[in-house]
């Protein structure tokens, strides 16, 4: 009786360190490259509110492709007005602009929006981006981490540091990237050094 017993648990035993083995690795038998990236200001803008900014029907203009398949940063660009009417260039005069990842902007402060062909008001939406790290699901199985769980990415170099809350952003569509503010990027000198970890 035992020795089939015994024979299954064994072959499971393999089959899932070889399926261990195999995520770690990546679908071509090597650990995933990981790439840091600074995303500088942007909007995330819907329908709607493109129809009063740039017209209606308007569609944006590729200007350079991003790191994830199918997104790119569009020529298109707009002028925020914050609470203390200045039209922002670095300073946008809220004083608190909360850390979020993007999309989760409830209770987050709102600015006036121009564009080319009208005005929209924001109620809310105005958002410090979160570092985080976009990876599909053999990228997040390599690393053992789930959706919405917290990294940390050790950046080498004169100006390195740790940042300790490195959110995990799991999609099928997505591939191992990391984004950060050009603060960020600025503070630890992201451009002199190729010495990166990220891990749990
Ligand atoms: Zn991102």
């Amino acid at each position: 009786m035992g020795s089939s017993v015994i024979d299954r648990s064994m072959v499971e035993q393999i089959v899932r360190q070889v399926a261990l083995e195999y995520l770690r690795k990546g679908a071509n038998g090597s650990a995933p490259v990981l790439t840091v990236q600074t995303s500088s200001r942007h909007m995330h803008v819907c329908r709607e509110d493109m129809d009063v900014l740039f017209g209606p029907g308007s569609e944006l203009t590729f200007d350079r492709p991003l790191f994830q398949e199918g997104n790119f940063a569009a020529k298109e660009t707009v002028t925020i007005v914050g609470p203390r009417n200045r039209l922002i260039s670095n300073l946008l005069g809220i004083d608190e602009i909360p850390i979020r990842l993007s999309g989760d902007i409830a209770g987050t402060p709102g600015a006036i929006i121009i564009g080319p062909k009208g005005v929209v008001e924001l109620k809310q939406g105005v958002i410090r981006a979160a570092i985080h790290a976009h990876m599909n699901p053999a990228e997040a199985a390599h690393f053992g981490v789930s959706q919405g769980e917290r990294m940390k990415l050790r950046i080498g170099g004169e100006a390195g540091l740790t940042f300790n809350n490195v959110h995990v952003r799991i999609d099928k569509a997505s591939r191992l990237n990391v984004h950060m503010d050009t603060d960020e990027a600025n503070a630890c000198g992201l451009h002199l050094t190729k010495d990166i970890e990220l891990f749990k």
